[in-house]
């Protein structure tokens, strides 16, 4: 119940236009998520029409041909509500992971799920863990309810790659009094990725009652032998649960489908605080024919595969340092130019992310394109770096 000098400080406040102050304090200090640069804006600012943008992780082959097809035939129903349990797409979800129907979330992309994730588990005051350099939804989330986000320092090579998740630190902070951690593998921005040992290692030092997100966003692309498992974690870790996307692999990143794969009793709860159709029946479609598309996948592998080659081999050859990454996009060292890096790559149409708010002020992330694009790329940093 509100005191009338509750009503009189509301009333002042909207009076004096100071609105921005009534929001909770975890969203009052937020900074907000900065995605790529669109096209289109480039497009007006500089008025140029060949613009590659390599800024957001995107798969650069556009949707699959039965994605598009299928979604043909569903745009005539969009006057109904979707399909709030989301059938055809968890049971064919399912069946290929080998998982029951009931241990998947789905969600409007794999970021609403993380978001569904914490507001499930995680009170105001209540401690998560993250590192340093981690995707950088997990902070935000973490704060907006008002939770304490503890960044942990990363690796400096001896508890996992350089850049890269300190699974020994993290585990250790994870234990003190801790609610929920994070786990991005491979991790956003860097591409760097913690192996199944010391996965293993780590998912076991964690008590039962903290729970464990794995974000998997770009999981379709790794070939590396000691990649975890992760699935296989859930039988002994009912405290854990898996974040995958189609996003990136998959080629839907504009229609935001993504989901988590946990016990059934952690579904059961994520099921009751999610929206009730937080995924559109064009995504749920689209999602659901993608899934049995294996050859697009194996397609966008391949192609990601010799991007990640054609794109090291010309840092390589123009001396730039970068993080070697199992993802779909490379951070590269600038030194203390980046901004006028990335400026300069602008003006030549070619559209790469600054990570400056990552902590690693000295890089630029570029995502893997098409062979072309990534020329386009490798040409423009030449001219870039020899005009310094
Ligand atoms: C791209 C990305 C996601 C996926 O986000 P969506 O909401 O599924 O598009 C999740 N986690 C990480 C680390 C990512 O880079």
């Amino acid at each position: 119940m509100c005191s009338i000098t509750q009503i009189r400080m509301i009333k002042d406040s909207i009076a004096e236009n100071r609105c921005e102050q009534l929001a909770v304090s975890g969203v009052q200090s937020l900074t907000p998520y900065q995605p790529g640069k669109p096209i289109s804006e480039l497009a007006r600012e500089l008025g140029i029409t060949s613009i590659v943008k390599l800024a957001s992780n995107e798969n650069p082959l556009g949707p699959s041909p039965k994605v598009v097809e299928k979604l043909q035939q569903e745009l005539t129903d969009i006057n109904r509500y979707p399909d709030g349990s989301g059938f055809e797409l968890k049971n064919a979800l399912a069946s290929k992971l080998k998982i029951s129907v009931d241990q998947i979330t789905l969600g409007n992309g794999s970021n609403d799920v993380l978001e569904v994730i914490a507001r499930t588990f995680l009170a105001a005051g209540e401690k998560a863990v993250y590192s340093q350099h981690a995707f950088a939804v997990y902070p935000l989330i973490v704060q907006a309810i008002g939770a304490l986000g503890v960044c942990v320092p990363a690796s400096d090579g001896t508890n996992g790659p350089c850049f890269g998740h300190d699974l020994v630190a993290m585990a250790f902070q994870a234990s003190d009094n801790c609610k929920m951690v994070f786990i991005a593998n491979p991790n956003n921005p860097t591409g760097t990725y913690s192996n199944d040992q010391s996965l293993q290692r780590f998912v076991d030092a964690i008590p039962s009652k903290v729970i464990i997100v794995i974000d998997e966003a770009y999981y379709e692309y790794i070939d590396a032998q000691d990649y975890p498992h992760s699935l296989a974690l859930l039988q002994s870790h009912p405290n854990l649960i898996i974040t995958r996307t189609f996003s990136k692999a998959y080629g839907l990143a504009g229609l935001r489908v993504g989901y988590s794969v946990s016990s059934a009793g952690v579904a059961g709860l994520l099921n009751r605080v999610r929206q009730p159709f937080n995924v559109n029946s064009l995504a749920l479609a689209a999602a659901h024919t993608a899934v049995n598309d294996a050859d697009y996948v194996q397609m966008s592998k391949r192609l990601n595969k010799q991007g990640l080659t054609q794109l090291s081999k010309g840092f390589e050859d123009l001396n730039v340092d970068y993080i070697s990454s199992v993802g779909n996009f490379i951070c590269f060292n600038c030194g203390h130019d980046n901004a006028s890096v990335f400026n300069r790559l602008l003006t030549k149409g070619i559209i790469v992310r600054r990570v400056d708010n990552y902590q690693l002020p000295q890089y630029l992330r570029v995502s893997v394109g098409l062979e072309d694009e990534n020329s386009r790329f490798l040409d423009a940093l030449k001219t870039v770096l020899q005009s310094k």
